[in-house]
């Protein structure tokens, strides 16, 4: 191995010896070649690109959409005196200007940014200017129509890597199947030999199914953690709700618990995870939230108290255990009934047709330039934003229209300096300018409101003009900014000949992931109810092979329980006329009736506050197609 990269390890990383994979990956970047790196969650994936990043001359942008782990990188980084950044959304703007000097200047040699900064057309100009001598792209099992966190966005990395002249690519994830690793090297150009992947298998792991129906689960639960050894355990829950109840119903047995899910505020989230990692707290009942970043070696369990969505997901999470080496265990406590609320959860990212044909002719009307407000749009629709967000980069990748750069309707302005010392700085005519700016704004206690689409008019002047004088006093410390309103731009490129037949194949294309999710969700009712090893079973759906059983699974031990059939649940079906009557807009039609009695949030459904509304979620235990038709039927 290159002596100066080793080097680099024990002075700059504090670091004794790589890991297994990461020498090679780092051999084959230094070789000026592009590679896909595969290693388990904690195996050690970003010094692949951390370590190389400064061997090479230029700069490394990383490319990640977890914005929390990407604090926690860059400060980490930081306080090894590795000049790395971070652009995402909450940098300030003190920050940022610091940190576009530093990469104009070459001082910066790591720059983390999330995917969607890449469709801001000045952004990108800016990057242009750079020489950049590697992508790394983290999760890039997203860039897979087969993987099971598509993002069409992810797509959009690879032209984007040629287009920025970038050296060479480096692909990282924990989770790639075979075909979907193969889709990931067909992406980015990465040759088979540099494809680097380390075993998926943990020996120190032992995998129990003890599936229990929903009734018993809580007891089932609070017998497993008693009668195991004590440790830090965390238990995966479906819904937000259920991490509560659990959490509530451990302490009350006198265990140490808490709940953590995306619902609860950010300092109540950020001291369960600091009370868990401390070890003040010993269980932690989590949604899928918890665990990204999660860096503590010793938790001892890992029970799935319901089913997790694929065997990506389930490989993820156990994967969270025992990073010490040291025996765990991984315990699944779910039953088939859990099925239900996941796959009812599929359908709220696949639009209804007419909304999607609606949404689709809406943007073929638009002008040459026009733009966009997906929050806005999303409630005309009534489609999340998520899926309005797909739909635009779906036709961008057909080549209909292209992002040129968002903007905003509205920017707050705070005097850093007072007014009139500001204005003395300028000469006449820019003092005058910005005196008559200032004037068309709103001036609140704090902030003076501008609309610059507004204030153009008034002033007669371009908007890019008063923009840029805004950027400018930014720049220059006199003035903070905060923005609001964000419009995206596009430009129509090619308008579609036969706009029926797009949205005939775009609805497919919705449905076609649809169908993917609930065919990775059988996928994991039938691994948890197979008779072979366990362990064997699930690194086989990598790719990899375990010649030997395990030894330790509960299949292995001879203590298969056969999971009881799947039971649906009889709920009260009057509530659909009920609800019917009530008369709310937000759920005039069968399919929102119904998305909002399985639990399936809708823009216009809470942007008319009705998630605290009892009748919603409560047929979530039903199948969709069962609820969508009694709404219909209700309806006639
Ligand atoms: P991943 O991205 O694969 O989940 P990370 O890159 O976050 O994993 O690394 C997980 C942990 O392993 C980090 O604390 C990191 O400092 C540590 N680590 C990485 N490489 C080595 C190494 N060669 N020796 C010891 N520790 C390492």
């Amino acid at each position: 191995m290159n002596q100066a990269a080793r080097q680099l390890l024990q002075k700059t990383f504090r670091l004794q010896d790589f890991r297994p994979g990461q020498q090679q990956v780092i051999e084959s970047l230094l070789a000026g070649r592009s590679a896909l790196a595969v290693f388990p969650t904690g195996g050690g994936k970003s010094l692949c690109y951390q370590l190389p990043a400064l061997m090479l001359d230029g700069l490394t942008l990383v490319v990640s959409p977890l914005i929390a782990l990407m604090k926690d990188q860059v400060d980490q980084l930081n306080a090894l005196n590795i000049p790395a950044a971070r652009l995402d959304s909450s940098v300030e703007a003190d920050e940022l200007k610091a940190i576009y000097q530093g990469l104009e200047q070459g001082s910066i040699k790591l720059l983390y940014v999330a995917p969607e900064r890449l469709a801001n057309e000045r952004f990108l100009a800016r990057l242009k200017r750079l020489s950049i001598s590697m992508m790394a792209v983290d999760e890039a099992h997203c860039v897979s129509e087969w993987g099971h966190n598509f993002r069409p966005d992810y797509l959009k990395l690879a032209q984007l890597a040629r287009e920025l002249g970038v050296g060479r690519v480096l692909a990282l994830t924990a989770t790639a199947t075979p075909q979907v690793a193969e889709q990931i090297r067909d992406s980015f150009d990465i040759a088979q030999d540099d494809h680097v992947q380390t075993g998926f298998f943990r020996p120190n792991l032992a995998i129990h199914i003890h599936p229990t129906v929903p009734a018993d689960r809580d007891e089932a639960l609070f017998r497993q953690l008693s009668s195991q050894p004590a440790g830090p355990a965390i238990v995966y829950v479906t819904l937000q709700k259920t991490a509560e109840a659990v959490a509530a119903f451990l302490k009350r047995k006198g265990m140490k618990a808490l709940a953590y899910h995306a619902g609860l505020k950010d300092e109540t989230r950020h001291q369960a995870q600091e009370a868990f990692m401390s070890g003040a707290v010993d269980i932690v009942v989590a949604t899928i939230a918890f665990g990204m970043g999660i860096d503590k070696s010793d938790i001892r369990a890992i029970y799935h108290y319901n089913l997790p969505k694929s065997l990506e997901n389930y490989m993820q999470e156990i994967g969270r255990a025992g990073r010490d080496g040291q025996p765990s265990r991984c315990t699944l406590l779910a039953s088939l009934d859990d099925l239900t609320v996941l796959e009812n959860f599929s359908f709220g990212d696949t639009p209804d047709e007419e909304a999607l044909a609606g949404l689709i002719h809406w943007l073929l009307g638009q002008t040459e330039q026009f733009d966009l407000s997906v929050y806005e749009l999303s409630g005309q629709f009534d489609v999340r934003p998520l899926v309005i967000n797909t739909l635009l980069t779906y036709l961008e990748l057909e080549g209909i229209i292209k992002a040129t750069a968002p903007f905003y309707t509205e920017y707050k302005v705070g005097f850093l300096t007072a007014q009139d010392q500001l204005l003395a700085q300028f000469d006449h005519d820019r003092a005058e300018f910005l005196r008559a700016l200032f004037a068309c704004g709103k001036q609140g206690r704090t902030w003076l409101t501008l609309k610059p689409i507004e204030a153009a008019r008034e002033l007669q002047a371009d908007r890019l003009r008063i923009l840029n004088a805004l950027g400018y006093l930014e720049q220059q410390g006199m003035v903070e900014l905060r923005v609001a309103g964000v419009r995206q731009g596009f430009r129509m490129v090619n308008l579609p000949g036969d706009s029926q037949g797009l949205i005939a194949r775009l609805q497919s294309q919705f449905q076609l992931r649809e169908q993917r999710d609930i065919d990775r969700l059988q996928q994991v009712a039938d691994w948890a109810q197979q008779d072979g090893c366990l362990q064997q079973a699930l690194v086989g759906y990598f790719g990899e092979t375990l010649t030997q059983p395990c030894g330790q699974c509960s299949v292995c031990l001879g203590e298969r329980v056969p999971m009881p059939p799947r039971q649906m649940g009889q709920p009260d079906l009057s509530i659909i006329d009920r609800l019917k009557k009530e008369e709310h807009a937000a759920l005039s039609s069968p399919r929102q009736l119904a998305r909002f009695l399985c639990g399936i949030t809708s823009p216009r459904a809470s942007r008319a506050r009705l998630g605290r509304h009892p009748a919603f979620a409560s047929l979530i235990e039903m199948p969709f197609a069962d609820v969508l038709a009694r709404c219909q039927q209700a309806g006639s």
